[in-house]
């Protein structure tokens, strides 16, 4: 696998990110260009390059994320409200970092279909 990502560079604290949680298997930071009021990324700890390249090993990494999405939101307090989950995968998904990540967006009401 390549150099390190963006995302592990902030999980090793090498670069700073407004960090919102961490527990072992992930951290779950602020956007730094934020597509909606409220902009999350949640990132697995163990890099798991996108979604498409995962394995049953991930399993019990992947459910956590879920789970994560689910424990940010009622910190944000965005649960009433709602918010979009989504997760690029590769070049038509708009996917940029290749280190897989969650992002929760809020704060607005989002349109569908996405562009
Ligand atoms: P993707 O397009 O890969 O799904 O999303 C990557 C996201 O990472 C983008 O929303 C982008 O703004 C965010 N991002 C890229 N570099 C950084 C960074 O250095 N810090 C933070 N907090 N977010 C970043």
């Amino acid at each position: 696998m390549s150099d390190k990502t963006i995302f592990e560079m902030i999980i090793d604290r090498e670069i700073p990110a407004d960090i919102v949680h961490e527990d072992d298997l992930c951290i779950c930071f602020r956007d730094i260009n934020p597509q909606a009021p409220i902009h999350l990324l949640v990132v697995p700890k163990k890099r798991i390059v996108r979604i498409s390249e995962s394995s049953s090993e991930d399993q019990a990494t992947l459910g956590h994320l879920m789970l994560t999405v689910n424990k940010v939101a009622h910190q944000e307090g965005i649960t009433e409200s709602g918010f979009r989950t989504v997760i690029n995968n590769g070049p038509h998904g708009g996917e940029e970092v290749p280190h897989l990540h969650l992002h929760i967006l809020a704060g607005r009401q989002m349109q569908w279909p996405p562009g």
